[in-house]
């Protein structure tokens, strides 16, 4: 599978394996091995997590299966997240889900996964969500110290709108090098927010999460939901394939070369995801399920 360039330092996998899901998935430590390699075989080398997922046990629950394959944990690539700071038994002082980039707050995040984890580095740091109490220059000085010490290689944003985005780029030493957002046939706003072509303008690739709605498109409860499936069955019957690869075609025949984030536990489906890299969908049939998620034609 093709790698995507981030920086000097680092090349993501074209699609990345989400763990937000994980507790879900009720895996054992070996099963999470297994999940891993069969990943790393299909050329998904890189995992996408956050402090807070699974209510702040998740890069725990990987770290400690990944511990005991150190030579795969060494193998891979992960993305991790900071900045959202959640109501928790596991964090009994927050009495209000908040935000917090202050500088303390993301050197401690950082060591924190980075003890989770059982690594020694991070390759993409994100702050997960903007945060409107945050001091860029603040943010900056933390990730200058974490690049520093080689804790982290490079650092990212999630959820930020181009004028967030531009307002942290402006304290850093280094390129910001991807924004991660919600894209998929059922989520467009990104494309007419301007988060897309800043990451266009200045050569970044957008990470895309809930590629697949969530899996919202399957259940299809709505009549916008309904309008979109029966046009994902249309093509996917043209190309002989399944929906869900048709969904994540669709977000890799952009040019701003989109890398989705599987969210799925089921081998079968993360394949699903890399065969899709092979579906090369005509302007047509990317306008057909635009109109469909839009409800109305181009102007
Ligand atoms: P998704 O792919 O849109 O949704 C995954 C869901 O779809 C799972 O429940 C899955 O069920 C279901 N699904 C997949 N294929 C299916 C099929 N063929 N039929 C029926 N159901 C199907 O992705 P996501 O999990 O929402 O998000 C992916 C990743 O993005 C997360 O793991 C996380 O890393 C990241 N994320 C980031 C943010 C952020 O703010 N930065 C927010 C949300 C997510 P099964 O488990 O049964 O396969």
């Amino acid at each position: 599978m093709e790698q995507i360039k981030l920086s000097q330092e680092v090349n993501l996998s074209a699609i990345v394996h989400g763990m937000w899901r994980l507790p879900e998935w009720n895996l054992s430590p070996n099963e999470i091995i297994r999940l891993v390699e069969e990943c790393v075989e299909l050329g998904i080398d890189t995992f996408d997590h956050a402090d807070i997922y699974g209510d702040y046990m998740v890069e725990e629950l990987f770290g400690n299966a990944l511990g005991q394959a150190k030579t795969l944990n060494q193998k891979i690539k992960v993305v991790t997240k900071c900045g959202i700071k959640l109501r928790s038994k596991n964090r009994p002082d927050h009495y209000i889900q908040h935000y917090d980039t202050s500088y303390d707050h993301i050197i401690w995040s950082v060591e924190n996964s980075l003890k989770k984890l059982q690594r020694d580095n991070i390759d993409v740091l994100l702050i997960h969500r903007p945060d409107p109490l945050s001091n860029p220059e603040e943010i900056a000085e933390a990730f200058t110290k974490l690049k520093k010490e080689g804790k982290v290689k490079e650092f990212g944003v999630s959820n930020y709108l181009p004028h967030q985005f531009d307002a942290l780029q402006a304290y850093m030493d280094s390129p910001l090098v991807t924004n991660q957002i919600e894209i998929s046939v059922a989520a467009l706003q990104e494309f007419e927010n301007g988060a897309i072509s800043l990451c266009q303008e200045i050569g970044i690739p957008p990470m895309a999460w809930s590629p697949l709605a969530g899996g919202n498109i399957f259940k299809a409860e709505t009549h916008r939901f309904l309008t979109i499936k029966n046009v994902l069955h249309k093509i996917a019957e043209q190309y002989g394939v399944s929906i869900d690869q048709i969904m994540y075609a669709w977000l890799l025949k952009h040019p701003a070369n989109i890398i989705p984030i599987v969210g799925s536990g089921k081998i079968e489906r993360v394949q699903s995801a890399v065969n899709a890299l092979n579906i090369d969908l005509t302007t047509q049939q990317w306008f057909e399920l635009w109109v469909a998620s839009k409800g109305e034609n181009v102007p």
